[in-house]
């Protein structure tokens, strides 16, 4: 499978209407799948801050409804966040975890249930040392989130953090913006889209995220794929937006309100 080359930082952003253009030549049914934060909610100082942009559940709504389209997010949220925090609707195929909850999916056994307890431990005695650091509790994975440090803190408890989960082959680690996550069951962006693919069975799949975790789906992504990139730093993807403002305007294109 021919593979995008990989693009520098700083190649400058694509126009709204050429992504929209690469889309609308994809064939249908079209799988369109999305990240939520720093793609379609601004990042928040604190992740319980953030908020869809303006108009974005709308024109979600409105592309969901299509006969032509499956609608799908993909989120390192859990799934109870992307329902209650974001106030997205079931009837959205909803991925939380990266793709370690996905309808609803299995609960933790015994031996999951005694590693996330050992690591949310570790991750909040790293934690301890850093003002303005934090552990959040998820289903399947405890995220250290080092947004509220000083810069110096930041660098040294998720250098902390990768030394003692870096290499431990029990866990699965997330890395993001301000955050290092780690999961007791493995998921990858890339094999939630791949689930997907596999049950929705998509002319194409367009994917938009802003992340490190979303580059495992844009090196999957096939020539008849498009991946867009939100915002700067390397990345696989084809197009690259700058803000979710942007993804807002692509997805109004895509699906002009009535
Ligand atoms: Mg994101």
């Amino acid at each position: 499978m021919n593979k995008p080359a990989e693009r520098g930082a700083g190649e400058g952003f694509d126009e709204p209407a050429d992504i929209v253009e690469a889309i609308l030549a994809l064939p249908r049914p079209l799988l369109l799948a999305t990240d939520v934060d720093g793609t379609l909610a601004p990042i928040a100082a604190r992740p319980e801050q953030a908020r869809l942009a303006p108009g974005a559940l709308d024109v979600l709504l409105r592309l969901a409804a299509r006969d032509d389209v499956e609608l799908a997010v993909v989120s390192g949220r859990s799934l109870d966040e992307l329902l209650h925090q974001f106030g997205l609707p079931p009837s959205l195929h909803l991925v939380g975890s990266h793709g370690a909850e996905m309808e609803h999916g299995a609960p933790l056994d015994d031996n999951e249930t005694a590693l996330l307890g050992g690591v949310t431990d570790a991750l909040a005695e790293i934690a301890a040392t850093a003002p303005g650091a934090r552990v959040e509790h998820k289903p399947l994975a405890a995220a250290l989130h080092v947004r509220g440090t000083t810069p110096d803190d930041a660098t040294r408890t998720i250098a902390a953090a990768r030394a003692m989960f870096g290499a431990d082959s029990r866990v699965h680690v997330h890395e993001g913006h301000q955050v290092y996550e780690v999961a007791v069951r493995p998921a990858t962006k890339a094999t939630a889209l791949a689930a997907l693919r596999a049950r929705l069975g998509p002319g194409a799949v367009a994917f938009l995220g802003d992340d490190r975790s979303d580059e495992t789906a844009f090196v999957e992504l096939g020539v008849d794929d498009v991946g867009v990139k939100v915002g700067s730093g390397p990345t696989a993807a084809r197009y690259r937006l700058a803000t979710p403002s942007d993804v807002v305007q692509v997805m109004q294109l895509l699906a002009p309100p009535d």
